[in-house]
């Protein structure tokens, strides 16, 4: 399996890209940077994007990436995600009026975007992959990722603070290679970690010590603020036991 980073960060800037990663150039999860970060060969070849939760820095390339394949009359892609979060989607974003409506355009038999729920904890297939959502907790309705391929297992944590059926799930897992897990804030920040629904590196550190090996299994780390860059990677670089690495736009994992 490999794991390409379009786009790691908690923000924006000419150097820092909100939230998007594919999996052997097929299968996306989150839809952050999906255009500002893929070519027009590469956003025609994904299949599906799960989607964690609606918002705008995990969805806002779904506007640009169903404009860009209906002009090149490409295979509907799937965005499946939870119940809550398609409604969102529906109501708020594809609803023809801040967005058109791409599940209907060019026509209803095959349209540029199909959306696929995602039941909790059920299997879905996509492709060579099953993926399984798991809530975690946010502000909003908020799910993470258990993907399935051929020869490995990935995690990925979506936008959440600390929370426990995540990893009661890892936990089971056999083949799990890597987990995509948020930290947005440092320490000092705290009190707006919490409230906004994220990591620090503090609470990070508690969260991970829920999986049985941390130090068996890489966290590669992502939805670092811009603004917080420097201070957060100082402070997850004192962590001990633990196996971290801070992802950077382009990199690339076979797992
Ligand atoms: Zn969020
Ligand atoms: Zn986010």
């Amino acid at each position: 399996m490999e794991l390409r980073v379009i786009g790691c960060h908690g923000g924006e800037t000419p150097k820092h890209r909100t939230s998007a990663f594919v999996v052997d150039d097929r299968l996306a999860i989150d839809a952050g940077s999906l255009t500002s970060g893929l070519d027009l060969t590469a956003q025609f070849r994904l299949q599906a994007c799960l989607v964690s939760h609606a918002h705008l820095d995990h969805i806002r390339d779904l506007a640009t990436i169903a404009d860009n394949r209906c002009q090149a009359d490409c295979e509907p892609l799937i965005v499946a995600g939870t119940a809550p979060t398609l409604r969102v989607l529906k109501k708020h974003f594809f609803n023809n009026l801040l967005w058109p409506d791409f599940t209907q355009i060019p026509n209803k038999t095959r349209p540029t975007l199909k959306f696929l729920e995602m039941k909790p904890e059920k299997k879905i297939q996509l492709g060579a992959y099953t993926a399984r959502a798991v809530m975690v907790s946010h502000t909003i309705d908020s799910a993470g990722f258990i993907i399935d391929g051929p020869d490995a297992t990935i995690g990925y944590s979506g936008d959440t603070g600390p929370t426990d059926r995540l990893w009661e799930l890892l936990n089971k897992e056999k083949n799990l290679k890597a987990l995509l897990l948020e930290v947005s804030f440092p320490d000092r920040e705290q009190r707006l970690a919490t409230v906004s629904g994220h990591h620090t590196p503090r609470t990070l550190i508690k969260d991970l010590k829920k999986y049985v090996h941390p130090k068996d299994l890489p966290a590669l780390l992502y939805h670092i603020k811009p603004v917080f860059q420097r201070e957060v990677e100082q402070e997850i670089a004192k962590l001990k036991g633990v196996n971290l690495t801070v992802t950077a736009i382009g990199d690339q994992y076979v797992l």
